[in-house]
């Protein structure tokens, strides 16, 4: 038996309606290109309430469960899928913490948000969420397997 073939790991990265009303969607799409993730899915998209409910499933219980619903469901997001050695962990450091008062500056929530409810950005808290909410906003044939086809000293 060869070596098993392990699928690169995946983060499900959302760009909420405030990200996208405030203009922030090319910066926080800008700190992931840098950081030398490889974007294979993306898309601006007005969200179902089901998607929204099944997204944050995990939180139906919190008081903040029904505003949390209609904030995603206030304008459109950028939904994004970014694949790399580490993205799930290392996208969250980039986001920066829930809270936007506690997350350090340089994370996207650090330098652009002010509260909780506004927070500008998801990132997938695990790997097995990755993939769930990959399948969940993109589907099962979503996403686009690319390599890079141009020669890396004309960059
Ligand atoms: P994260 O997005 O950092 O993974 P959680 O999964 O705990 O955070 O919460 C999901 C989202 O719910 C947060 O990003 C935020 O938009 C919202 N949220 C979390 N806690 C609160 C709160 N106390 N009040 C209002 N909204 C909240
Ligand atoms: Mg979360």
């Amino acid at each position: 038996a060869g070596p098993v073939s392990v699928r690169a790991e995946i983060s499900y990265v959302m760009i909420k309606p405030d990200g996208v009303q405030r203009g922030l969607v090319g910066e926080i799409i800008s700190r992931f290109e840098r950081k030398g993730f490889k974007l294979v899915g993306l898309k601006l998209f007005q969200c179902t309430r089901e998607i929204a409910e099944e997204h944050y499933k995990d939180l139906s219980s919190k008081p903040f469960f029904p505003a949390l619903v209609e904030y995603i469901l206030s304008g459109p997001v950028v939904c994004m899928v970014w694949e790399g050695e580490g993205v799930v962990k290392s996208a969250r450091k980039l986001i920066g913490a829930t809270n936007p008062l506690e997350s350090e500056p340089g994370t996207i929530r650090g330098d652009f948000a002010v509260q909780v409810g506004r927070n500008v950005v998801h990132g997938s808290d695990s790997v097995e969420n990755g993939e769930r909410e990959t399948a969940l906003w993109f589907g099962k044939d979503g996403l686009v397997a690319w390599e890079p086809t141009i020669t890396p000293w004309l960059i």
